[in-house]
């Protein structure tokens, strides 16, 4: 049976050590060469065939066994936050503007053991491709790898993603079959007018009068566009002028983004917000032209997948799991996998309290070692299920 007690302790104490290693050299972006090389190393010992720059600094380390065609994908991110890490951590970053806060240090850790203990096993006929992408942060490096032919060149059957999640127990995973991550879209909206000396407003067309008034009346699409039963939410989160102390400026820049769970919903809020940009901005005589752009799109399990999912978190040792999660405010490019092949995301408990609990993202955040063993457990439960006998 798979389960917890698949790490050993000395596997246990050597994954921790690489964790905390990721942890104090954190790479952003697809700037992450040196996590790269060393994701490259270790399954290379593990005895896995190493592709590397998949999609820029991707790698793939492929495990065969057997005769079956059947395959799985199982995917961890490489990259870390563009931010400073505050703490006090013995392990704390030591790369100034790095910080692994969203505890890709932990995905990395637990897939590259679960690769190490799914080598030694004797039981399994098919195809494992463990995929280390870079750049999810930015919601690019998925599509990348896919751009570089990753489906092609690696062929899977399903695609099967992990999150850690502060707020969830240790050992608790949760999913849920159809949507379970937000979209995110991003607006930038650019009002024209013209500027001018600060006394005298008549002669201008003052685009940051029109612009506050925008600010506005985008709170209503929300509250009188989307219909109640749908989520949704709009932030604008800048608001740049060309002005100065006494010059009305000619030029406004506002942006921001919306998040929800349905493209009808992100549909209604584009026709919306360009309806109150340009009734605004004409009210006031100014122009203004709307940019809105997919950043991230919903995640959407499938079934069989996520049956299989939840199967292999039952089979694992000390495992909790729920099947109807809530859906995640938050977003993840996972989403773009989905888009070509069957498969499934689910979080596992990060713990409550300290840095473990503290939000994604926060400069204080640190992954949970306590949760390797579970993280481990659950994706060779899963391999085992997916090519077991
Ligand atoms: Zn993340």
């Amino acid at each position: 049976m798979a389960g917890a007690h698949i790490v050993s302790p000395d596997d246990l104490t050597a994954l921790t050590a690489l964790r905390r290693l990721l942890h104090q050299h954190p790479e952003t972006r697809f700037d992450v060469a040196a996590t790269a090389d060393r994701v490259a190393e270790e399954l290379d010992d593990a005895g896995l065939e190493v592709t590397m720059e998949v999609g820029g600094s991707g790698v793939v380390g492929t495990l065969r066994r057997g005769t079956a065609q059947r395959s799985i994908g199982l995917r961890a991110d490489l990259d870390a936050l563009p931010i400073d890490e505050r703490g006090d951590l013995a392990h704390t970053s030591q790369i100034a503007g790095a910080h692994h806060g969203c505890g890709h240090d932990g995905h990395i850790t637990m897939l590259l053991g679960a690769a190490q203990a799914l080598a030694q096993a004797e039981d399994l006929d098919g195809t494992v491709q463990f995929i280390f992408q870079p750049a999810e942060e930015t919601g690019r490096g998925a599509q990348a790898m896919i751009d570089d032919g990753l489906l092609d060149r690696f062929p899977i059957d399903a695609v099967f993603g992990l999150h850690n999640l502060p707020g969830l127990p240790v050992g608790h995973l949760a999913t849920r079959v159809g949507t379970f991550t937000a979209f995110e879209d991003v607006f930038t909206i650019e009002i024209d007018g013209s500027g001018g000396h600060a006394s005298a407003p008549q002669h201008t067309t003052d685009p940051l009068v029109a612009g506050a008034e925008m600010v506005l009346a985008l709170q209503t699409v929300v509250s009188r566009a989307v219909d109640p039963a749908d989520h949704a939410v709009v932030s604008v989160t800048e608001f740049v002028t060309d002005g100065a102390r006494n010059i009305i400026p000619g030029q406004v820049t506002i942006r921001g983004d919306s998040r929800g769970y349905d493209d009808r919903v992100s549909s209604t809020i584009r026709t919306r917000m360009e309806r109150i940009a340009a009734g605004v901005a004409a009210a006031h005589g100014a122009r203004a032209q709307i940019d809105h752009r997919r950043e991230f799109a919903p995640v959407v399990n499938t079934e069989a997948a996520t049956h299989a999912a939840v199967r292999a978190a039952q089979r694992t040792d000390g495992m909790s799991v729920d099947a109807t999660a809530g859906r995640m405010g938050f977003s993840e490019d996972f989403a773009q996998y989905l888009n070509h092949r069957p498969g499934c995301l689910v979080v596992l408990g990060n713990g409550i309290e300290g840095p473990h609990g503290r939000s994604l993202h926060h400069p204080s955040y640190d992954f949970n070692d306590a949760a390797i063993p579970f993280g481990v457990g659950y994706w060779c439960a899963l391999v085992r299920g997916w090519l077991g006998p």
